[in-house]
């Protein structure tokens, strides 16, 4: 099966090649660890751990590569303000960074490098810039990216040459696109810095925020790779100066695929810290949710749409996994002798459509349908009493299988529900009457559980088993 994904650079879906065979490198762009990531933002890490799980699900081995933004205008401003030291400021995020992404089972990166701890590289870089003409060193000692030097200067988010406005210069890191400006590689120290700075040939100070990835994803993956992703508020200015410096300082064609992700919205907004309309994970799970719940619901709408975030999506998702977890235990439950054979077609149409869906650019709303699609089938194969455990073997399988992308079924979690003393000792005392023949007794106390929403089942010899209802 073939993959293919949608371009940006091209604006097209194309079919997939990696440069190595069997292999994937691909760059994603990481925090900046000046706060807790919020649900915002970990769409874009969710998007990137998706694409990453389909390509290992088609048999590729990935090697990525997501930076920590521990140095930039951002980081530098809250740390001073909180009286923090920026190391020690930074750290705390990044460490709550990793506990999130373990919390929405975002499988790991390959390397999370920091930016502080690759300065010499990106000096290097710069240099290498100097040297080819494309740098040059303004009056307040920063350097600069001269994008009049740089012909494709805007390829990808096709900006015009003509509102270009090579020789004036923008020293912060984020800027719009009607300000495209020549931009810093490093930047003088001033004393908004205050400790936070570098020795490098054009004098103290710190890198640029742009260099930093440009640095460091060739340290890791080379001078050019497969893919590389982000939301789409970093498609400018961040990629395109990314691309301007490593294509400018190696010559070759930096990156053959650009994915980027749509924003996560609330009430027709974007999710930002600057509107302060967001939700860090930490919020929701303080209010009862949970990481799989949280998942479902960021898997939830392909990732080139904007998704509405909503409590309502989250109620949905606690039902829709809820509906799940009953399938799995039905499942689990069948011992029906038989070869299985009842299941394999709607296996195999199930699986078929799923892999057909995530290879055609993601699309997951094709792929989950297939996944109820054959809850539906085994649902049904157990309704008509015609499922064996065999087959109900293969439809998890089946769901093993779903689960290496979505990431949140969890076929193979048994759930044990905890059942409160009080219903358990009413269960006893309703063993007990049976013991003692007293049915009425027996069948008072079965009702009476039944109100409290839960249900006994005989099992021989007296034992028995406590279900919620
Ligand atoms: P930042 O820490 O601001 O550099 O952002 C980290 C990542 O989150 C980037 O890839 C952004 O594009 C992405 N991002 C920020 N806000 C949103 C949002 N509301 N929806 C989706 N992605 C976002
Ligand atoms: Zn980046």
């Amino acid at each position: 099966m073939e993959l293919q994904f949608f371009n940006t650079m091209d604006r097209r879906v194309e079919p997939f090649r990696s440069i190595h065979p069997g292999e994937v490198r691909m760059y994603t762009c990481g925090p900046t660890v000046y706060n807790y990531a919020h649900i915002g933002n970990f769409r874009a890490y969710m998007f990137e751990d998706l694409l990453r799980r389909t390509l290992e699900f088609f048999g590729y081995r990935v090697r990525q590569v997501m930076n920590l933004t521990d140095v930039d205008d951002k980081t530098i401003r809250d740390s001073r303000a909180a009286g923090i030291p920026l190391r020690e400021f930074t750290q705390k995020y990044k460490q709550a960074f990793f506990e999130d992404l373990k919390t929405l089972n975002i499988e790991p990166a390959e390397v999370y490098p920091a930016a502080t701890d690759h300065i010499p590289q990106m000096i290097r870089l710069i240099s290498i810039l100097m040297e080819k003409g494309f740098g040059y060193r303004a009056e307040d000692g920063s350097v600069y990216f001269s994008i009049d030097k740089f012909p494709n200067y805007g390829k990808l988010a096709k900006i015009d040459r003509e509102n270009q406005r090579s020789g004036v210069r923008i020293k912060n890191d984020e800027y719009a696109k009607d300000s495209v400006a020549d931009f810093a590689l490093w930047k003088a120290w001033d004393e908004l810095d205050g400790d936070v700075v570098w020795d490098s040939p054009w004098g103290k100070g710190r890198p640029g925020w742009h260099i930093e990835c440009s640095a460091m994803s060739s340290e890791y993956l080379g001078d050019s790779f497969d893919i590389h992703t982000g939301g789409i508020d970093n498609m400018f200015p961040h990629h395109e100066d990314e691309i301007a410096q490593s294509e400018a300082a190696s010559g070759k064609k930096w990156v053959n695929y650009w994915l980027h992700c749509a924003h996560l919205m609330v009430n027709g907004e974007k999710m930002s810290k600057s509107l302060g309309n967001f939700y860090t994970l930490r919020d929701l799970e303080a209010k009862g949710w949970s990481g799989r719940e949280i998942r479902w619901v960021l898997l939830g709408a392909h990732y080139r749409k904007k998704l509405n975030f909503t409590f309502e999506a989250l109620s949905q998702a606690r039902e829709t996994l809820g509906r799940f977890d009953e399938f799995f235990d039905r499942l689990r439950s069948i011992s029906a002798p038989g070869d299985g054979s009842e299941a394999e077609a709607p296996v195999a149409a199930a699986v078929e459509a799923f892999s057909a869906a995530m290879a055609d650019d993601l699309n997951v709303s094709e792929a989950f349908a297939a996944m109820f699609e054959l809850l539906r089938a085994g649902n049904k194969l157990a309704d008509a009493g015609t499922l064996s455990a065999a087959g109900a073997a293969k439809i998890l399988d089946a769901f093993r299988k779903f689960d290496r992308i979505a990431g949140c079924l969890e076929p193979d979690r048994v759930r044990t529900v905890e059942i409160p003393a009080e219903v358990m000792a009413m269960a006893e005392a309703r063993a007990a009457a049976r013991k003692a023949k007293n049915f009425a007794e027996s069948d008072r106390l079965r009702a009476e559980i039944a109100g409290l929403g839960y249900v006994v089942e005989d099992a021989p010899g007296g034992a028995f088993r406590v279900k919620k209802a």
